[in-house]
């Protein structure tokens, strides 16, 4: 279950040259593993061709299908981890939209 408690709202300044720990969305937990990670360029208002790469357990797939790209009109990003805690598998967007980059987390 997802609790919206757990979103901040303030913009997010990380740390130069530091280490944050990413937190389990669902329970807090900081023991995440990646275990997939997507990237897409291109998207509708991008000059550039479209191109899509998954990188999994499974190996390599590259295509130019924007499907799951987390920004709706240019380049996104999502690693998806699972939880040692609590089993549930949320994903990490990193996304932009009009030149600003937005990160949050994707919960099922
Ligand atoms: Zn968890």
């Amino acid at each position: 279950m997802y609790d919206k408690d757990l979103h901040l709202n303030d913009d997010l300044e990380l740390p130069i040259n530091d280490m944050v720990f990413t937190m389990c969305p669902y329970c807090r937990g900081n023991n995440l593993h990646q275990d997939k990670v997507a990237v897409w360029f291109g998207g509708e208002m991008s000059p550039f061709n479209d191109i899509q790469v998954v990188v999994d357990q499974e190996g390599i797939s590259e295509g130019t299908s924007q499907e799951g790209n987390p920004s709706s009109r240019r380049d996104g990003l999502l690693i998806r981890f699972w939880c040692e805690t609590c089993d549930n598998i949320p994903s990490l967007s990193i996304s932009q939209h009009k030149g600003s980059t937005f990160i949050q987390w994707l919960t099922e």
